[in-house]
């Protein structure tokens, strides 16, 4: 506290000021005696013979002396080295996962400050009938920006690289030239279709599928894959194509694998509402459905399915809903970044 530093021995008595310690100052040749006082500010060390700090808001300046308005007690507005903790002491247990508190401990501690880049993550749209001027049989990649977007919106440095035809000595050169990048966001091409190729190529360059399919509406296709690389494996993220699908995969997938990379702790992307009304789900798989949120209530939207893009964008949220449907009610749901 910023006051004066004293001997709580000498109780109320009226003490003579004999110094200021700011902040950083050396006490060293500084002594409170007896009827003596030392100006302090916050963070400035204690001098020798003092005991206690009284605020300033508890003194009075009177005929040279200063008055005080409480009895200082020992140790009062003193904060004691090792009162934290005591050399030795275990701070972190090993594996802790950081966060910024944990961060500034390290500091605290002497600790060098951990790295603190971004993870690079990588975005490329797969599919032939993707270009920026459609014809009537094409379409503009979506994917690409949506994904990128929402890896910078969860903390990774996102990068967007060219979209890629169907074409397997495509797919295995941008695969192949992964340097500096962490994680590659794919969109297409994971699915039954004749020219989805990733699943195969990624095979032939010798990656590890985590897992290929996913029972969730919609994401069925969803494949996760790491890649190896003389940097460390490569995780690579096959989103399907379709907008629905890409953006909601990734928005449960990637969280994970970036705390994963950061060891930080994993976040749990489930936030809890009421569901407005009730929602049918006849399929075999649990439904992510979008929904208009108003505080905690949660109003489902009418979709096309997992293409329609124009309806995710009108949501705020996406609704939980497992086989079978779900009922007015608690629900949990996806916030949407
Ligand atoms: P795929 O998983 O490659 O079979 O794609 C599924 C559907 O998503 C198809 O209708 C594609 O045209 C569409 N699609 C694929 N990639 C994109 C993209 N980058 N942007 C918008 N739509 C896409
Ligand atoms: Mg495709």
């Amino acid at each position: 506290m910023d006051g004066v530093a004293l001997r709580s021995v000498d109780g109320e008595a009226p003490r003579r000021n004999i110094g200021t310690l700011y902040a950083g100052d050396d006490p060293a040749g500084l002594r409170v005696d007896a009827g003596a006082c030392v100006r302090i500010m916050t963070g400035a060390a204690l001098p020798e013979g003092a005991d206690a700090v009284v605020p300033v808001e508890r003194l009075r300046a009177e005929g040279g002396l200063i008055h005080l308005e409480v009895l200082p007690k020992p140790g009062d507005h003193v904060r004691r080295q090792a009162s934290q903790a005591r050399s030795g002491d275990l701070l972190l247990p090993p594996g802790t996962p950081l966060n910024a508190a944990r961060i500034g401990l390290l500091a605290q501690v002497g600790d060098p400050m951990p790295a603190l880049e971004r993870i690079v993550v990588a975005v490329a749209s797969t599919g032939d009938e993707l270009t920026a001027e459609p014809r009537p049989h094409q379409i503009r990649d979506s994917n690409g920006p949506m994904l990128t977007a929402l890896a910078h919106r969860l903390g990774a440095e996102a990068r967007r690289l060219p979209s890629l035809p169907d074409d397997p000595a495509a797919l295995a050169a941008r695969l192949r030239d992964l340097d500096g990048i962490r994680v590659l966001l794919t969109s297409g091409g994971v699915s039954m279709g004749q020219k989805d190729h990733l699943p195969a190529v990624l095979q032939d360059l010798g990656a590890r599928i985590l897992f290929h399919k996913l029972r969730l509406k919609p994401g069925k296709p969803m494949l996760v894959a790491l890649l190896p690389h003389p940097g460390g494996d490569r995780v690579i993220l096959g989103l399907p194509g379709n907008p629905l699908s890409a953006y909601l995969n990734a928005r449960l997938f990637l969280p994970v694998v970036l705390a994963r990379l950061e060891g930080t702790a994993e976040p749990d992307p489930w936030r809890h509402g009421e569901l407005g009304e009730g929602v049918r789900n006849p399929g075999d798989r649990p439904l992510l459905q979008p929904c208009l949120r108003d505080g905690q209530r949660l109003l489902p939207l009418a979709s096309q399915g997992s293409g329609d893009l124009a309806k995710l964008a009108q949501a705020d949220a996406c609704a939980w809903i497992p086989e079978g449907g779900a009922d007015a009610g608690p629900c949990r749901y996806l916030d949407l970044p």
